[in-house]
């Protein structure tokens, strides 16, 4: 599960964070953590990345637009579409895979049988010898003990938890299918089944939940004591139960202002508790930055498998697979087209780095473009309003947005993009 974001909201003409993170230290541990981040590590390693997308969910949670369907019937053929995808295209690349990530939807779902299925696709089409992260999405209640021991004898050795929140009537709010004590309990017993590496998904701008909860919430985030957390802003999708929630008045989405204090105090608390706030919606240990995410800004190939999965070729082209079950798994059983791809022009390229880049700590390395390139975009960083420009910094090689202000990202990656 993941969220996007809706930082769009935050382009009002001189709207701008307070600079309180020099008192806590902030920019001392962000600094420590960018020199090693995975993001910087892997920026010279020709290894791939395998997502892969389980398209299926226990109930619907009310602000999801992701690609996913509670009907299960349809379960054994999608796994069995998703091994057959791996051998079409294991020709794709001949590097050796780095990072595995199952995604949906909720990998959690699956039978030990079904994963088992997709892992022996995996041994069977690709190089796993170099691989570091096995990372796996699971909500707090698809799971048994010894599920998670079966999923670690696999190879799974990072867990994604979909907590979101510690408080019941949140959950309730959001249609999640597990109780605040679901979510204390996965962890221990993630721990228990010995996964040293965890991550949790938590939500902030919920509705109804006052500034009090939210704090709450963050320290026990906190108290948890794991390595990695990711905290995405609710975003009222169109279409989504939520949607219909708001429109009708039953539900009353978050200022902006709201949001505001809510993500200032989410990164403060986090900074002061080792947590570096290392792109715009993760947090991490030193160390312990997400490496698959990693890839993805940094440009690396990865393969997509699985309904509404992306992938890129590492160079110019993007594809993506039919967001429909039965569409795909019938395409991919009678050799149809199942993807569309997209050519990136040099253009398209730099834009797209801007706008990953630019959202993390490592910033965006102008050093590297052609001096003519170079010098259009320094101008336009030059020439932004000035209350954008006071949210930006720059050295000799990169220049970045202050993470106080990342919530601003969108309205700077505009006036910069070429
Ligand atoms: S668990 Fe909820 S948020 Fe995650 S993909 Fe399923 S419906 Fe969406």
């Amino acid at each position: 599960m993941r969220l996007s974001s809706r930082y769009f909201k935050f382009e009002v003409e001189g709207w701008k964070f307070k600079d309180e993170c020099d008192d806590l230290g902030y920019r001392s541990v962000l600094l420590d953590i960018s020199k090693q981040s995975s993001l910087q590590k892997i920026q010279n390693q020709a290894l791939a990345g395998i997502y892969i997308h389980i398209p299926f969910c226990k109930q619907a949670c009310s602000y999801c637009d992701f690609h996913f369907s509670t009907n299960q019937s349809m379960r054994k053929k999608l796994v069995n579409a998703i091994c057959i995808e791996m051998k079409l295209r294991k020709a794709e690349t001949n590097e050796p895979i780095a990072s595995i990530y199952f995604g949906g939807g909720s990998p959690s779902i699956l039978s030990d049988d079904e994963m088992q299925q997709i892992f022996d696709a995996l041994h069977a089409n690709f190089d796993l010898s170099q691989v570091q992260e096995i990372t796996l999405e699971t909500n707090p209640d698809d799971h048994s003990l010894q599920q998670l021991q079966f999923w670690k004898s696999l190879g799974v050795n990072r867990l994604s938890i979909g907590i979101q929140s510690f408080i019941d009537r949140d959950l309730i709010l959001m249609n999640r299918a597990h109780s605040a004590q679901h979510a204390e309990l996965c962890v221990q017993q993630a721990r228990e089944a010995g996964f040293e590496s965890l991550t949790i998904d938590l939500i902030y701008g919920v509705p109804n939940q006052s500034f009090e909860e939210w704090q709450s919430n963050v320290h026990k985030a906190i108290a948890l004591n794991t390595d990695h957390v990711s905290a995405y802003c609710l975003t009222v999708e169109e279409k989504t139960a939520l949607h219909h929630q708001v429109k009708k008045g039953i539900i009353t989405d978050k200022s902006d202002e709201e949001i505001e204090q809510e993500y200032l105090f989410l990164h403060h608390a986090f900074a002061k508790a080792g947590l570096a706030h290392y792109e715009i919606s993760n947090y991490a240990r030193e160390g312990k930055t997400a490496f698959h995410n990693s890839s993805y800004w940094s440009g690396k190939i990865y393969l997509g498998f699985g309904p509404s999965a992306h992938s890129f070729d590492g160079k110019n082209t993007r594809r993506w697979n039919i967001a429909h079950n039965i569409k795909y798994a019938q395409a991919i059983a009678s050799d149809k087209r199942y993807f569309e791809t997209e050519t990136l022009n040099a253009n398209d390229k730099l834009n797209e780095q801007l706008m990953t880049s630019l959202r993390t700590a490592v910033g965006f390395k102008h050093f590297a473009l052609d001096a003519e390139t170079q010098k259009l975009v320094l101008d336009q960083l030059n020439a932004m309003p000035q209350h954008l420009k006071d949210c930006v910094w720059k050295n000799d090689t990169h220049f970045g947005i202050h993470p106080e202000n990342w919530l601003l990202a969108d309205a700077i990656i505009r006036e910069v993009m070429v």
